[in-house]
């Protein structure tokens, strides 16, 4: 039989097709290959009536997040706060960034807009993550559509009301909501289980002390096709390696300089690419040590 796994606690995976949940085992020739099956894999498994199922093939991944240990997802909510905490375009960046990288589609959802008096700003902020191609929310209704037929996973720093977004759109998960969940902190989530759950005909992932970046970004040519307009652009650039800053004819920075590549996302893109070089230089470092 094939399904996929929805949920894994203490050695069990639950595996679900057409509607029917199995509780199956892996068998321990997947430890000795070196696999662990993950929420969200499909597989092959085995199941009798009665009796504990086994999964017996783990079918390929279309990309997989570390923390939590989440695979085959199809976006990410990425929620961002208007206010307390103000919109920070820099971290948002940086989560688009790993999610361009792990070919996961990302949704930009703002929270609290409710406690800005001036939305002038925000509406700015709004048309230019429009312009490069991503959807911007600011309204959970508007959120809904999104959901159906996919596998969605929400991210967030500490206090954007990712619990409470979540409890929102799923009641029946009644995670502990807000300051109490975000206050305790990413180690403690670690040890709770990872589900899947049925919200408004898609999946979507409980997983609300979702705010690291497990980040895997590590070349500038990674960094380079993580930002799609400056991928864009760069095709135009003179030199085929070139990181749109010292580099003469980079078309790139004429973007930046025309204004069709936003000044802030340029700026986000040079502090990443900088703090890249910087751990290549102490790799380098580390490595003429031994
Ligand atoms: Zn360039």
């Amino acid at each position: 039989m094939q399904g996929r796994i929805v949920k894994a606690l203490a050695g069990f995976y639950y595996v679900e097709s057409e509607g029917v949940l199995y509780q199956t085992r892996a068998r321990g020739n997947f430890r000795k290959k070196g696999q662990t099956p993950y929420v969200g894999d499909w597989v092959d498994f085995s199941a009798d009536e009665n009796s504990e199922g086994y999964i017996l093939a783990i079918h390929e991944r279309q990309n997989a997040l570390v923390r939590p240990p989440i695979v085959n997802i199809d976006q990410a909510v990425v929620i961002m706060s208007a206010k307390e905490p103000d919109f920070n375009a820099n971290l948002l960046d940086r989560f688009l960034v790993l999610l361009e990288h792990k070919d996961i589609k990302p949704l930009i959802y703002i929270s609290k807009t409710d406690l800005l008096e001036d939305t002038q700003n925000l509406s700015e902020i709004a048309s230019h993550y429009q312009a490069i191609g991503y959807d911007f929310i600011t309204e959970m209704a508007d959120l809904l559509p999104y959901l159906s037929d996919c596998v969605t996973v929400f991210m967030g720093q500490t206090g954007v009301g990712k619990s409470t977004l979540l409890n929102k759109l799923a009641p029946e998960l009644a995670l502990a909501t807000g300051e109490i969940s975000d206050s305790l902190g990413r180690g403690r989530h670690t040890t709770r289980a990872v589900s899947l759950f049925h919200v408004y005909s898609g999946l979507i992932a409980d997983t609300p002390g979702f705010s690291a970046l497990d980040y895997e970004v590590t070349t500038s040519e990674d960094l380079n096709q993580a930002f799609p307009e400056i991928k864009h652009h760069s095709a135009k650039c003179k030199f085929r390696t070139c990181t749109h800053t010292h580099e003469p004819a980079c078309e790139v920075k004429s973007a930046v300089e025309t204004g069709q590549i936003w000044q802030m996302r340029y700026d986000n893109y040079l502090q990443l690419l900088s703090e890249i070089e910087n751990r290549r230089e102490t790799y380098k470092k580390t490595i003429k040590r031994q």
